[in-house]
């Protein structure tokens, strides 16, 4: 399996960031907004996490309560490490005062520096502070210290969805469509507020503690509020034609595509491009899928390969012949 993460230069969103208070609406603020940082600690630590329905209601409860203690690394109990990223590491943690249990992703400056990644850990940040779906992870907080970048994430307790399909081999037609409708729900969510994935695959996505799905890894995500985008970016096995082809800019299809990669690889185990690394370019350019084993239904196969047209949108028709 190709599973080497494609790094692609992307020039600064044009859009000015902005932060406000309205979550209806996608406005990026920059990672030293303080509204945004005391919006984020209130969601999970503060008195009001509870009452959380709106944002211009956390607003609201901020107005009247005295500002939340800046955030810092001893506030919180670092425990096993969970997983290990390209500038770091992801720990289990306990916010110490409040016993909250979480997932603490530590990125080391220097490496960010050395790899000229500030940009993308800016946009992850950005990107991911403003989400809110039962199918993505949640996104608490953030802070920093000399040598490090802390962000607190939702724990999601059973882990990497890739390490159970390895366990398993593959996942029954039932599982696969459960899963794939969990993610379409994701990804509408995402499309609609203009933000492209771009590097969905199943090391990216997590199981919370009811073996829900959760999206996760906003490393290569894009607001792109007019839907065209042009860098070369993600895992190549998941890499749709006409980003592998350079030839073209992209939209949000390439998601769509990745949709496609991926209900093949629930059931059959691998992914269907999957080859050596010239080979799998030329298999995706030509978009030569391995057949489907003989025992796959009609209508798994309907869906995958019509979710390899662009810009077909049949997440739903999925969704419905399944559930
Ligand atoms: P890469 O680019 O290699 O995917 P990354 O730096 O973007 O890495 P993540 O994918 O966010 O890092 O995290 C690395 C790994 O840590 C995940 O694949 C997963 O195994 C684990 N992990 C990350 N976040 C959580 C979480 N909230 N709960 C449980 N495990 C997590
Ligand atoms: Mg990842």
């Amino acid at each position: 399996m190709v599973n080497t993460t494609i790094a692609g230069k992307e020039t600064p969103a044009t859009k000015t960031p902005v932060c406000g208070a309205s979550e209806s609406q996608f406005q990026i603020c920059n990672p030293g907004c303080l509204t945004c940082k005391r919006l984020s600690s209130v969601f999970v630590f503060g008195a009001a996490s509870s009452q959380v329905a709106s944002s211009s209601h956390v607003a609201n409860s901020i107005d009247q309560s005295p500002p939340p203690r800046k955030l810092h690394r001893d506030m919180f109990e670092i425990g096993k490490r969970l997983g290990e990223g390209k500038f770091g590491r992801v720990y289990l943690a306990k916010h110490r005062e409040s016993g909250y249990i979480c997932a603490l992703k530590v990125l080391t400056k220097s490496e960010i520096e050395f790899e000229g990644a500030e940009t993308h850990v800016r946009r992850e940040i950005e990107i991911h502070t403003h989400l809110r779906h039962p199918g993505i992870l949640g996104f608490y907080g953030w802070f920093h210290d000399s040598r490090h970048i802390y962000l607190i994430l939702e724990y999601a307790a059973g882990g990497e969805l890739y390490k159970v399909l390895k366990r398993v081999g593959y996942f029954s037609e039932r599982r696969a469509a459960k899963y794939i409708t969990q993610i379409t729900m994701s990804l509408l969510y995402l499309h609609g507020k203009n933000i492209m994935h771009r590097d969905m695959k199943p090391e990216n996505i997590l199981i919370g503690l009811r073996g829900e799905l959760k999206l996760a890894d906003f490393g290569y995500s894009v607001h792109a509020p007019g839907n065209r985008r042009t860098t070369f970016c993600g895992t190549l096995d998941y890499l749709p034609p006409e980003m592998v082809r350079h030839e073209e800019s992209y939209t949000m299809a390439v998601d769509q595509w990745t949709l496609g990669v991926l209900a093949y690889e629930f059931l059959v185990g691998k992914p269907p491009f999957d080859d050596d690394v010239d080979m799998t370019y030329t298999r995706i350019i030509e978009r030569d899928m391995k057949p489907l084993p003989y025992y796959i239904s009609a209508e798994a196969h309907d869906f995958v390969e019509s979710v390899r047209i662009p810009p077909s949108r049949p997440y739903l028709h999925f969704a419905q012949s399944y559930t």
